[in-house]
């Protein structure tokens, strides 16, 4: 045997791909290339098992094996070696199978004295086909070599399951990408959308695997490397010192486009008779599989900076993926692994939905869905892989549920559902400009949360009062630099003008905590959500503060204005804040600019400290604003973004209500303006609750106010109260299922 393994492999490609154009029908397919693998490696056994469903492997061609066990020996995942090669991802080379841990006699394939065993995962990009096997009866431990040459050709193999090359005449194949697949993710943002695979970055689809002329290959490989190395220089040089995502690039480039091992392993592959795209493909794939392992957070970024790199030089290689927004299909479903926020606000609300792969409950992409009102399914498996553009999708962001092509049942019931919700928006629709007045004869102001211009045309269509909470730090969040003055002002004027004469209340930047600006220096800290935030960077800092008042003061025009200051937590905070606001407001006035006609400002009361603050502060400030998300948090000491806890503690628990209730109580005693703008307000029972322990003003996601009011008109507050109340007495810690019976006797 020739022991130039660089060529035999070459010549086992070339008769692979040779095999390949011929015109014959699937099963016939697979037999050929079982022969030739089992000839070319002097073996006498080749078998190809492919998965039925998702735990079964099934025998698909052999040669040497007994033929009339082809599509009757089936395997569970982990199930003898084969099972395990299957089921681990690895290779498994021994020259003793049967003394193997794992192995199984299966008689009928009459395999009883094959001593050697080489099995090898059929695997594209971390998603397992199936497995490719070599036995001989003499005992002998295949090569290195010898099991590369297999990877490669299990490599294409898997590369032509996925096109379908042996589709076409019962082998018991299906096609990838055709079947329905069904992803269980977590709920971003609720509501159904039915639509059609967008992806965010596109497959590219190898076809040319096997190259004829390696010199050729090479340079192509260099050239993109190349191609690669100039635009990463491109974007450093056009980058500011400090540009995170950017240096994180060029990081990871250097990484690799300077790690000798990844380039050696490409020429390697390409010399043994790949083509560069294949080449580039296959160490993607190595790593896909590395990641389904790894858990260390650090060690998986560098992998998915590997994943990242892999698909720009696939796509520098094939030319594929550059004219995304030519071909957007119709009711669009982005599909992605995972997207920044301004990448989200280019695509817009054209977007019916929206799947990632990664993501986050707090990330700024999720706040700017919501902000959209986009479903949202986050942690989506691994959609990017199973999904191709313009694949029929449902998203159902309620229960983080995603049906990728569905058949007719599932498509069926999903249509019951949407056409229900879209009774439910009628029903809201019906009663938008009626006011929030509840059975007991209390009227409520229901406001709308915003932060981007996107979020204001929901103003008129949602029936809200005016803005309760414009989060302005979402305006310097989505863009990678820092926003000018004038910018600013133009943007808060459109703001008010867009409110028609409604309040606006501006909150001051929140910054900090998970809300990282991309161009100001990361501060490790090792509790951010209790570090340097929101008014105390802006006190500490107060450039930004003073350049933001001004603009929100120019902004008016002079129109009324309101502030607030966001994690005030003591008095000085906020006194602090007002006299950069009497300093700006008086800067303004010498410059000439028109006051605004009234100025409220008040604070969120974000933190327990807060509700004890001396009486003055309660008199000094122009109102409140209860910020839920950050009190509850703190309240309970559970992060509100670790998914581990935030769900532990009910909103409904009477030691909360009772805060809550305690500081409602200090308002109505000190004339204090309250409002709560936490995410709570926007859930039709809490929003019930809070109404019933007295708070009047709710501000929330524009999608919840038809909801919230239809359930407050339906609602006797006293009633509710005294419900809310026994559950105390009766030493209950949640009222929620008190609450709940109340609700469905009553509605
Ligand atoms: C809150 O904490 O409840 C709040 C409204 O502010 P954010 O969610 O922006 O921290
Ligand atoms: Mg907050």
């Amino acid at each position: 045997m020739s022991h130039d393994f660089q060529t035999d492999s070459r010549k086992m490609l070339k008769r692979l791909r040779a095999v390949m154009a011929q015109d014959a029908a699937g099963q016939a397919r697979l037999n050929q290339i079982t022969a030739l693998i089992a000839e070319e490696m002097q073996a006498e056994v080749c078998s190809i098992y492919l998965f039925r469903d998702e735990n079964t492997l099934e025998l698909c061609a052999t040669q040497g094996l007994n033929q009339a066990a082809v599509h009757e020996t089936r395997m569970r995942l982990g199930e003898g070696l084969v099972g395990r090669v299957a089921r681990t991802g690895q290779v498994i080379n021994t020259d003793n199978a049967p003394a193997t841990p794992g192995f199984r006699f299966m008689p009928e394939t009459g395999e009883e004295d094959y001593c050697s065993f080489m099995g090898v995962p059929i695997q594209r990009l971390g998603e397992k086909l199936g497995v490719l096997v070599v036995q001989s009866r003499t005992s002998r431990s295949f090569s290195e070599e010898e099991v590369y040459a297999v990877e490669v050709v299990a490599m294409v193999l898997a590369e032509m399951t996925e096109l379908g090359a042996f589709i076409g005449d019962g082998a018991a194949m299906k096609a990838r990408h055709k079947h329905a697949v069904l992803v269980r993710g977590t709920p971003a943002q609720e509501g159904t959308a039915r639509g059609h695979a967008w992806m965010h970055e596109p497959r590219v689809i190898v076809t040319n695997l096997i190259a004829e002329d390696p010199v050729r290959e090479m340079e192509r490989l260099t050239e993109a490397v190349e191609v690669l190395r100039v635009g990463v220089d491109r974007m450093l040089s056009s980058a500011r010192f400090g540009d995170k995502e950017q240096l994180e690039v060029l990081e990871a480039y250097r990484m690799f486009a300077n790690s000798k091992g990844w380039m050696r392993r490409m020429e390697e592959d390409i010399n043994r008779g790949l083509s560069a795209e294949a080449a580039v493909e296959k160490e993607q794939s190595t790593a896909r599989a590395r990641l389904s392992q790894v858990s260390d957070a650090y060690l998986r970024d560098r992998l998915h900076d590997l994943d990242d790199l892999s698909n720009r030089m696939l796509r520098i290689l094939t030319g594929q993926g550059t004219e995304r927004n030519t071909e957007i299909p119709p009711d669009p479903i982005l599909i992605a692994r995972n997207i920044g926020p301004a990448e989200l606000l280019d695509y817009g609300r054209c977007l019916k939905g929206i799947v990632l792969e990664e993501g986050a409950v707090g990330s700024h992409a999720t706040i700017v869905a919501r902000a959209l009102s986009i479903p949202l399914v986050i942690h989506a498996g691994n959609i990017t892989s199973d999904a191709l553009n313009g694949d029929p999708v449902l998203v159902d962001g309620d229960q983080g549920i995603v049906h990728l092509r569905p058949d007719e049942t599932v498509i069926a019931a999903f249509r019951d559902k949407m056409a229900m919700q879209a009774k439910a928006q009628e029903r809201y629709a019906s009663i938008r400009d009626k006011p929030a007045t509840t059975l007991c004869g209390r009227t409520l102001s229901l406001r709308m949360n915003a932060g981007l211009m996107a979020d204001l045309p929901s103003l008129e269509g949602s029936g809200a009062d005016g803005v309760g909470l414009f989060r302005t730090e979402l305006q310097f969040l989505v863009r990678s630099k820092m926003p000018k003055r004038a910018e600013l002002s133009e943007l808060y004027s459109h703001v008010m003008d867009a409110a028609g004469g409604r309040e606006v209340v501006f909150r001051t930047l929140d910054i900090g905590s998970d809300k990282v600006l991309p161009y100001m220096k990361p501060n490790d800290e090792p509790n951010p959500a209790m570090g340097w935030r929101a008014i105390r960077v802006g006190l500490d800092k107060p450039g930004v503060m003073r350049m933001q008042l001004q603009a929100l003061i120019r902004g008016s025009k002079g129109r009324p204005l309101s502030i607030m200051f966001p994690f005030v937590a003591q008095r000085e905070e906020f006194d602090a804040g007002r006299a950069e606001l009497d300093k700006a407001l008086e800067r303004e006035r010498i410059l000439g600019h028109p006051m605004p006609a009234t100025i409220k400002l008040g604070a969120m009361l974000e933190t327990p400290s807060l509700a004890y603050a001396p009486d003055q502060f309660y008199r000094d400030v122009d109102f409140l604003s209860i910020g839920g998300n950050d009190l509850k948090q703190f309240f309970f000491a559970a992060d509100r973004e670790n998914d581990r806890v935030r769900r532990r503690y009910d909103t409904l628990n009477i030691s909360f209500l009772t805060f809550l209730q305690s500081i409602t109580q200090r308002c109505m005693a000190t004339n204090t303006p309250l409002s709560f703008c936490g995410e709570d307000a926007g859930r039709p029972v809490e929003a019930a609750c809070l109404a019933a322990i007295g708070i009047r003003t709710l501000s929330m996601r524009p999608a919840s106010i038809g909801p919230v009011k239809s359930i407050l008109r339906r609602t006797n507050l006293d009633e509710l109260r005294g419900v809310i109340d026994d559950a105390g007495r009766n030493g209950i810690q949640s009222a929620r299922p008190c609450v709940m019976e109340y609700l469905r006797e009553k509605l």
